[in-house]
């Protein structure tokens, strides 16, 4: 008999379109409809701050979740350019672009999110700009082929990308920072140092402590006002300081909402009906005995696949470790795992940390809360049970963690 179901996606990027690839993957053969309102078919982000804005066009094809061809193959009905303005859980309808009602029987949300911006004079300025979709990342390369002088506020994820990406055009970069160090907050001092030097070896100036005052120019930026009162020189200010998930449609719904979707760790909303996955969802975690909203690739990626499963009624327990990447220059990284400031009481290297070849732990109490790698590959799974055990109370001894002659994988014994 024929499946009269309809599944439905809002949110067509990484996480949306891997939860309609899994739905065809595990035989599902209703409708399912993903729904976007960007202009162009589900990409990956990543490279847009990375090697796409350095200006390789591979890149940009590579970025794309599915060929275009695939959507039709597989029945999968790709609404792009499309808002959903209103959801109504009781109804069981979503509104799109605020007109055309649509009937579900599993609706999820995949909204992820948007930057923040930075509310000071002259934000408007042409030659102020943010990095979150393929078009954004368009115009900032065609703006980056010509820059002389580029300031980034923010040494988050994105600020530090992009500062890489505005020297490899050969730009003046400046990255102003309200911290006293790059990444402060995500990796702690004895880390975030490795990044300000590997940055400042590649020529980029930083000032810490101090954020903008405004930006100027006539209509288009021309320099940038610290509140230390320093003016830089400027023809792009790129800013990355932040995202926030998008949560409007939920709230919209009465779903249960806080800094994200609430979702259990089967990836369900407060209504029974209703999935969350990617950016925008804040999950019970299941071992790490706190919610948490990633922000990462991974996550979208996983948490899309998991969340096909569960609108088919799977059993699924999103349980993985928390884990992101970047690239910088010739530093490339993967960080597994959760240690907030304060939560690790050292942090234990193994490796050349002067050659940026090395494996950093946050620990505590002896257990390994997270590891980074940085150009040391391949060690991201045994990293992972370091962490798990970790968080199961399991310590390590700490000179063999740190030593590079013992396996990662003995350290359990
Ligand atoms: C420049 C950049 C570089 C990155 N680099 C890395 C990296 O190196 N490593 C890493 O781990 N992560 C990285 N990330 C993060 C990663 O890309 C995100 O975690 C991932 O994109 C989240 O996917 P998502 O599907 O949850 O949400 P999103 O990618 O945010 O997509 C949500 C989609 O939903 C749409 N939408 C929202 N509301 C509605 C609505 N009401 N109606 C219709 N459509 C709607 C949005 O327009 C959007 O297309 C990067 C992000 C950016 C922007």
């Amino acid at each position: 008999m024929a499946d009269e179901r309809t599944f439905v996606i809002v949110g067509a990027s990484l996480a949306g379109a891997k939860a309609a690839e899994t739905l065809r993957a595990e035989g599902f053969t209703g409708a399912v409809l993903l729904i976007g309102e960007e202009t162009e078919r589900p990409y990956e982000r990543p490279p847009l701050s990375k090697a796409y804005l350095q200006g390789s066009e591979e890149a940009r094809e590579k970025a794309f979740v599915h060929p275009a061809s695939w959507y039709d193959e597989n029945n999968v009905d790709l609404r792009l350019a499309t808002r959903v303005t209103h959801l109504d859980p009781v109804a069981h309808t979503v509104t799109l672009d605020g007109v055309d009602p649509v009937r579900y029987d599993k609706l999820l949300l995949t909204t992820g999110s948007r930057v923040r911006t930075l509310p000071v004079p002259g934000a408007e300025l042409t030659g102020v700009r943010y990095l979150r979709t393929v078009d954004e990342s368009d115009a900032l390369l065609a703006h980056l082929r010509i820059a002389s002088n580029v300031v980034v506020v923010g040494a988050g994820w994105i600020g530090l990308e992009t500062a890489a990406a505005a020297r490899k055009h050969g730009a003046t970069v400046t990255v102003v920072e309200q911290a006293s160090l790059p990444l402060q907050r995500v990796l702690g001092d004895e880390v975030a140092t490795v990044f300000a030097d590997l940055h400042r070896a590649n020529g980029v100036d930083f000032r810490f402590g101090t954020s903008v005052s405004s930006f100027d120019g006539d209509g288009t930026l021309s320099s940038v006002t610290l509140t230390d009162g320093t003016v830089l020189p400027a023809d792009i200010a790129i800013v990355g300081v932040g995202i926030q998930p998008n949560t409007e449609l939920a709230v919209d719904g009465g779903l249960e909402v806080d800094n994200g979707i609430l979702v259990d760790a089967g990836l369900r909303t407060s209504d029974p009906d209703i999935y969350a996955a990617g950016d925008v969802v804040n999950l019970e975690h299941p071992w790490l005995g706190r919610r948490i909203r990633v922000e990462h690739w991974a996550n979208a990626l996983n948490g899309g696949k998991a969340a096909g499963k569960a609108l088919l009624g799977e059993p699924v327990v999103f349980d993985r470790v928390p884990y992101f990447f970047s690239d910088q220059y010739d530093l490339g990284m993967e960080y597994s795992g959760f240690a907030e400031p304060g939560g690790y009481d050292r942090v234990v290297f193994r490796g050349d940390v002067a050659a940026r070849e090395f494996i950093a732990f946050w620990v505590k109490d002896g257990r390994v809360l997270a590891g980074m790698n940085a150009n040391v590959w391949d060690v991201t799974d045994d990293i992972q049970q370091l962490v798990r055990a970790g968080y199961a109370g399991r310590p390590v001894d700490l000179a063999r963690l740190a030593d590079p002659d013992v396996p990662l994988g003995d350290l359990l014994g």
